[in-house]
């Protein structure tokens, strides 16, 4: 039975999954709920009957240059050292994403490429990051044609599959995700700790969740509880569907999955290849790769980009784009009047966060309210 020493989270992903753990630590009581059928939020993961570990809702590579994050990890897995690397098919040939030194000479004949190689080098310093809005700002005419290639060839379409819009219209903090990158590392990221969780993300939340201070309901709804009254209300979900979308709808993009299984060790060359400029899907996940499973099967997904829609989808990525920070700060501020009402995560912070970043918040959030 609820009681007023007892703190509800809504959302058992990593950012209500690392508050709980937090609150339980301290000898709190804690319920924890979610709508969906299972834990771990969009990091859900399960091993299917081939005994290859499935990421339900994409992909997920951790990885992180917080200590904090990674040590609170730490507690409940190891990890494995398998270090994120992102193929694309451009008109057919198999490179590098992000465009670095190597994707330079992959894409061009040698003589061109040198002479590329060498300009790059007279304007930026080696292992320099730059956002692909920034590369184009180039004087000299091989560089604007370089620029106009990696903007065609990487960016253009495939952001156009993702969110809708061109580049140009989306914040530029999305497409600096991914920065063209003056050096010959081939890896996705550069953060000091990556890997992948041993046994999963899934395992990784259950742990997190075993306390005998933390009790978990699933297909729950908060809209459908009817007992409020709690200590503290940690809300992982969407904002604007707390307050029953009174200023508005807060934009989300959606995606969905494609799976198939085929009957054969592996289906491509890397775990995952994007397309940047052919077909409807943004890119390609084959799962067996982060755990290194063994199978004589394979199983893939591919990844397909749509608008979120009330009842018709799920929400995903929060859209970075002023009038839609202005409408979630019109929220956080009607929220101040409910005193022990907190958001936070990837929904109830309206921010495109990656799990380190979601677990980061938490804890900061813990530390300011809960000490
Ligand atoms: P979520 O995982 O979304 O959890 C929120 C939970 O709240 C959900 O389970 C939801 O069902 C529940 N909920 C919402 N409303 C209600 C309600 N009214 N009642 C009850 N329950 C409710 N990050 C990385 O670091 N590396 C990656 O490689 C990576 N890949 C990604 C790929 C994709 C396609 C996506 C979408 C995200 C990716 N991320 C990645 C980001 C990562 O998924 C998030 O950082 C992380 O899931 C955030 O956790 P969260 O708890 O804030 O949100
Ligand atoms: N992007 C792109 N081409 C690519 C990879 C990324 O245009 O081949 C852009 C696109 O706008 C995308 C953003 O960079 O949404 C961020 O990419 P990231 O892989 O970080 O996206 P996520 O994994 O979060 O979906």
């Amino acid at each position: 039975m609820p009681s007023n020493d007892l703190n509800l989270i809504v959302g058992a992903g990593f950012s209500g999954a690392t508050i709980a753990n937090l609150l339980a630590n301290k000898g709190e009581k804690v319920l924890i709920i979610d709508k969906k059928d299972h834990i771990a939020g969009n990091c859900y993961d399960y091993r299917d009957k081939n005994g290859i570990m499935i990421h339900k809702y994409g992909s997920h590579i951790f990885h992180t240059n917080n200590e904090k994050v990674w040590n609170f990890l730490k507690q409940f897995t190891d990890f494995n050292t398998y270090m994120h690397k992102v193929v694309g098919i451009l008109d057919g040939i198999e490179t590098h994403i992000p465009f670095n030194f190597n994707t330079l000479y992959d894409v061009f004949p040698y003589s061109l490429a040198k002479r590329l190689e060498e300009k790059l080098l007279d304007v930026f310093e080696i292992n320099t990051k730059v956002p692909i809005l920034e590369f184009q700002k180039q004087d000299d005419d091989d560089l604007k044609f370089l620029a106009n290639y990696v903007y065609e060839k990487i960016f253009l379409h495939y952001t156009t599959k993702q969110w809708g819009v061109s580049p140009k219209d989306v914040d530029g903090a999305v497409t600096a995700r991914v920065p063209v990158y003056l050096s010959k590392d081939n890896r996705y990221f550069q953060d000091k700790y990556q890997g992948i969780p041993l046994d999963g993300y899934t395992k990784v939340v259950e742990k997190m969740l075993e306390d005998e201070n933390i009790d978990i309901m699933l297909n729950t709804d908060y809209k459908a509880l009817n007992y409020k009254n709690f200590k503290r209300i940690f809300y992982t979900g969407s904002i604007d569907e707390f307050y029953d979308y009174q200023f508005g709808q807060l934009p989300y993009r959606s995606v969905y999955f494609k799976f198939e299984t085929y009957d054969k060790e592996y289906y491509q060359s890397n775990a995952c290849v994007n397309y940047p400029c052919n077909y409807d899907f943004t890119r390609i996940h084959e799962y067996k790769y982060y755990l290194d499973d063994k199978s004589d099967k394979t199983v893939i997904a591919k990844e397909y980009s749509e608008f979120f829609e009330l009842g018709k989808n799920e929400r995903y990525y929060p859209i970075p784009k002023e009038e839609n920070t202005a409408l979630y700060k019109k929220y956080l501020d009607k929220s101040k009047d409910d005193k022990n009402v907190y958001f936070l995560g990837r929904l109830g912070d309206y921010k495109y966060y990656d799990m380190d970043k979601a677990i980061a918040r938490a804890i900061e959030l813990f530390e300011e309210v809960c000490k």
